[in-house]
């Protein structure tokens, strides 16, 4: 089993079936596979072959997925990245990853285009050709539409994704069809994805779980990819009820975004069988308010993170009611969890450990960094460095990322029930709690606060909010206030950012 087979047997069984929709074309199952084909039978003949590295650089487009199929068909290993980086580093990602071809989109291509002055490579655009860039329509044109066959096995190398760097320098992580296919397996059964499912694609397919969750598993099972270059409330809307869609995945301020949008309820939303988000957390009231303005019981949390497929944990529509906040009670299919203390022993329940994944979704390792493989993956299992708790009905709470605990004294500090604390502020609009070195105590307590109230001064508002809420080692000595939190785009806080800040 590979992926671009998957492909093939689709437009052998359906091939008028719808495959691709974009704002302003569609295309069945067998223009999709014709196009993978010319542009795979180019590929081979610019020189490229099995385990080459190639790099995606491109927004939700019919070429995003061309480009995918045809680098697997000829056995090369795909690297997306996020169509909004800029040439640093792009170039950062094409020289780490050793990729001998860089594909871009003319909608991007002004961020990049000075690219082949800094790394060596092929590169190609949609688009006419420009400079030393080839023309990918001109590829697709050229190519012959005959299927190349490429013997792939489950544990070929299928594609390098970067992490998106919340907690550092960015990391390949390298997957086998096999580590791809199982997480797409998952989903095609967790959430029931069938030929006429029509998933709507808004955020970067660059990322793993919109990738491997979503476009994977629609293509496993010949559903329709309804594509939309980026997000808005307003495109989702009218996405949703002019196609029919069925199934989205989304970050919880997409979701949050939506809800606000006035005159939400004049889109018809009925089609959709599964909202999905993941990434971070919604809150209880977050849950009802999303509900209530989308109509619908049918939210779904996926708990997940890039090295481990994103397989992890399901927290279904009948848990929301009651659980919203928690990962689930389970480990999703095809993947099992552990709550681990440092020795690596199971904790008791109502005990901090950190989540351990076991399954064939985990990846193959970090790419040309063995170390750092042999330390998050120890017999099977993907250490994932997030804290968690089991509460006494078996659903798990992330309590924090390893790497964000504070250590103050010797005592361990969990930034986000600070956090947590501080938003409860009727002024605070949001909040990051940070260690930054101290002197005596190793570190101590620091919160970044976005007000959206006047206050007369901070530090003393503050502490006295949270006197008595907090035991007194938790609450920040430091506050700074700032006009917005750094968030890359799915709106995870940039904490590394904020430590780096300089301190006063
Ligand atoms: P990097 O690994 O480079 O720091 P990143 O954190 O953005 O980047 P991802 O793999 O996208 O990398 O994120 C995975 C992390 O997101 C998990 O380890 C976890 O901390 C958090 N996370 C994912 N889903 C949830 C969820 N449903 N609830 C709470 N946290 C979540």
């Amino acid at each position: 089993m590979n992926i671009p087979d998957l492909l093939a047997v689709q437009s052998r069984k359906y091939p008028e079936h719808e495959a691709i929709v974009t704002p302003d074309e569609r295309l069945t199952y067998r223009q999709w596979n014709t196009a993978v084909n010319q542009l795979s039978s180019s590929l081979l003949e610019l020189g490229l072959g099995k385990g080459d590295k190639v790099v995606l650089h491109m927004p939700n487009t019919k070429d995003f997925l061309i480009c995918y199929f045809a680098v697997q068909r000829i056995g090369g290993v795909i690297v997306p990245i996020n169509a909004k980086l800029v040439e640093q580093e792009a170039a950062f990602i094409m020289e780490h990853s050793d990729a001998k071809l860089f594909l871009t989109h003319e909608a991007v291509f002004p961020s990049v285009r000075n690219l082949p002055d800094k790394v060596e490579g092929i590169f190609a655009k949609t688009g006419r050709r420009f400079d030393q860039w080839l023309s990918i329509d001109q590829l697709i044109l050229e190519g012959e539409s005959d299927e190349i066959s490429c013997k792939l096995t489950e544990d070929d190398e299928a594609a390098l994704l970067y992490t998106s760097g919340t907690t550092g320098a960015p990391k390949g992580v390298l997957y086998t069809y096999r580590n791809i296919l199982s997480v797409a397996v998952m989903i095609c059964i967790e959430m029931t994805m069938k030929p006429d499912s029509r998933i709507l694609h808004m955020m970067p397919l660059s990322h793993s779980a919109p990738l491997h969750l979503f476009m994977v598993a629609g293509t496993y099972v010949g559903a329709v990819h309804v594509l939309v270059p980026s997000f808005s409330p307003d495109l989702l809307l009218e996405t949703v009820s002019r196609e029919k869609t069925t199934h989205f995945f989304g970050a919880p301020i997409a979701y949050l975004a939506t809800a606000k949008h006035p005159g939400i309820e004049e889109y018809e939303l009925s089609s959709m069988e599964y909202w999905v988000y993941g990434g971070s957390p919604l809150s209880g009231s977050e849950v009802t308010f999303i509900q209530e303005k989308f109509s619908t019981k049918r939210l779904m949390c996926v708990y997940g993170l890039t090295e481990a497929g994103p397989n992890g944990t399901l927290l279904g529509f009948n848990d929301h009611p009651h659980k919203a906040g928690s990962i689930g009670h389970r480990a999703a299919l095809n993947c099992e969890i552990k709550l681990v203390d440092e020795h690596g022993e199971e904790v008791e329940q109502g005990q901090i450990g950190e989540i351990i994944l076991k399954g064939e979704g985990n990846m193959k390792g970090y790419y040309k960094d063995p170390d750092k493989t042999a330390e998050t993956l120890k017999d099977g299992w993907l250490y994932t460095g997030d804290m968690a708790k089991r509460d006494k009905d078996g659903y798990y709470w992330v309590v924090d990322r390893k790497k964000d605990i504070i250590i103050s004294g010797g005592v361990n500090i969990f930034p986000k029930e600070i956090e947590n604390m501080l938003l409860s502020h009727p002024a605070i609009a949001d909040a990051a709690v940070v260690g930054v070195p101290h002197p005596d105590w190793g570190e101590t307590v620091k919160a970044y606060v976005v007000l959206e109230q006047e206050v007369e001064d901070l530090t003393a508002e503050c502490r006295r909010f949270l006197d008595g809420k907090l035991a007194d080692y938790k609450i920040p000595r430091l506050y700074e206030g700032l006009k917005a939190l750094p968030r890359n785009a799915t709106g995870k806080l940039l904490k590394g950012q904020l430590r780096k800040q300089p301190q006063h």
